[in-house]
């Protein structure tokens, strides 16, 4: 269904915010302008919560995690970016593989089943969208992906 995302963000967000621990800041860099996109809000939804739940997860106490939508030309650039331990250089692409988890010892006591981001790539891509990460050992982690942007030219007929 049609969504504006910027409003759709924030409602996701603002859940996180409710019972993150004041350990941990949220800060929210969204743009002010409204974009439609065509999405399924379920799937998104844990598509977003994947990826935040990590980054709360990963994050030291202190850390803030940033939030950004900027606009492309076709599509939206979303971003989730946090201040943990990161991910080495070698591990960064395999993080989206089904059942990997980088640094066993380390993960293992934070639980979880190594899925959560596999999950994410596949409803993205079935939205058209691509994911990937960048980090940086000891300095964090950004999660990106896009989202097409529905045609703003189109008339609209639903
Ligand atoms: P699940 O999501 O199924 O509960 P999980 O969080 O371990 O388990 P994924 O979300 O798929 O699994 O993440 C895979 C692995 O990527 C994680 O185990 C962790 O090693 C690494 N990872 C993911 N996000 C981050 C992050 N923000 N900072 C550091 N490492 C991360
Ligand atoms: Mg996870």
């Amino acid at each position: 269904e049609k969504v504006e995302f910027i409003a759709y963000f924030h409602q996701i967000i603002d859940r996180f915010e409710m019972n993150v621990t004041e350990k941990i800041t949220l800060k929210r860099e969204l743009s002010s302008g409204k974009y439609n996109v065509w999405l399924d809000p379920d799937k998104m939804t844990q598509v977003l919560d994947n990826i935040i739940s990590n980054a709360i997860k990963y994050s030291p106490n202190g850390g803030t995690i940033r939030f950004k939508v900027e606009r492309e030309k076709y599509s939206l650039l979303v971003s989730v970016q946090d201040e943990g331990l990161g991910i080495s250089y070698d591990k960064v692409h395999k993080i989206f593989e089904r059942f990997y988890r980088a640094d066993k010892a380390r993960t293992r006591k934070l639980g979880g089943t190594g899925l959560g981001l596999a999950i994410a790539k596949e409803l993205v891509e079935a939205h058209h969208g691509k994911i990937w990460a960048e980090s940086k050992e000891g300095k964090g982690t950004t999660i990106l992906f896009t989202l097409p942007l529905m045609n703003q030219k189109r008339r609209d007929t639903t």
